[in-house]
């Protein structure tokens, strides 16, 4: 059985509302101990709290997706504040930049992404970064903030983040990605040393094969680390216990 720490997963959202309880039970029946749960708009906040009280496992963090940013305001980042005193808040996220979908303007994306890394990087906190065709800016941007911890969540391969991220001692996110046909992040994966590698899931997102396109949850996690032993050729044990190292490791769970 492998040891698992879902990094990033959206366990709070509608997907899981009818069986919540049986997918986080059957995780841990198959070794996930903690599932880390990103908020995406202020609102998810208390809604993620109230989950952390009834699992064991979950724990959550607190932030605005880029695509919510224009939400953010002064409040919004006082009352992220309060939540970090909580003891299973364990970090800032998911922040960052989507220039893709563009929902909220570039600016404001970026100026909510650098507050957020402040408040982290005052209190400590690891972050959670989302990143999607902003490469150039996200990297100024973290680039200029000094003791940055935490995970460049869902890396999807891009070079420049890869250096970036290796060069200011951040973890890498892998998920689902890895198994995808197209995917050169198979490529990418190998130059990741293994001590920056986390697991994630993105649930309900970004299901791994042979589970595409169906909804995602925490135990698929499984199937993301047979692919990893399977492009390393590392003991795919060995991998699982190292990647659950890390994320206790720098969320400071403790497991
Ligand atoms: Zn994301
Ligand atoms: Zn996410």
């Amino acid at each position: 059985m492998y040891k698992i720490i879902d990094t990033h997963c959206h366990i709070d959202m509608e997907e899981f509302e009818q069986d919540r309880d049986e997918v986080i039970q059957r995780s841990k029946a198959g070794g996930v101990d903690a599932i880390l749960v990103p908020a995406v708009e202020p609102e998810d906040f208390d809604k993620e709290f109230k989950l952390t009280q009834r699992y064991e496992t979950v724990y959550q963090m607190v932030g605005i997706h880029p695509h919510e940013a224009k939400k953010a305001t002064q409040d919004a980042f006082d009352r992220a504040i309060e939540y970090l005193n909580k003891k299973k808040c364990v970090g800032i996220g998911e922040i960052g930049l989507d220039y893709y979908y563009e929902h909220s303007p570039r600016d404001i994306q970026k100026e909510v992404f650098a507050n957020f890394l402040d408040i982290a990087t005052e209190n400590g906190m690891p972050v959670s970064i989302h990143c999607r065709e902003a490469e150039r800016d996200l990297i100024d941007i973290i680039r200029s903030k000094k003791d940055l911890k935490g995970v460049i969540h869902c890396f999807s391969g891009n070079d420049e983040l890869l250096k970036a991220g290796l060069d200011l001692g951040l973890y890498f996110g892998i998920g689902g990605i890895l198994t995808f046909k197209k995917s050169t992040l198979k490529d990418v994966v190998k130059e990741i040393p293994l001590e920056f590698i986390v697991f994630e899931t993105d649930a309900p997102y970004l299901a791994p094969v042979p589970k595409r396109g169906k909804r995602n949850e925490p135990l698929y996690i499984y199937f993301v680390i047979d692919k990893m032993a399977e492009i390393t050729g590392k003991d795919a044990v060995e991998i699982s216990d190292v990647a659950y190292h890390n994320a206790s490791s720098v969320f400071s769970l403790g497991l």
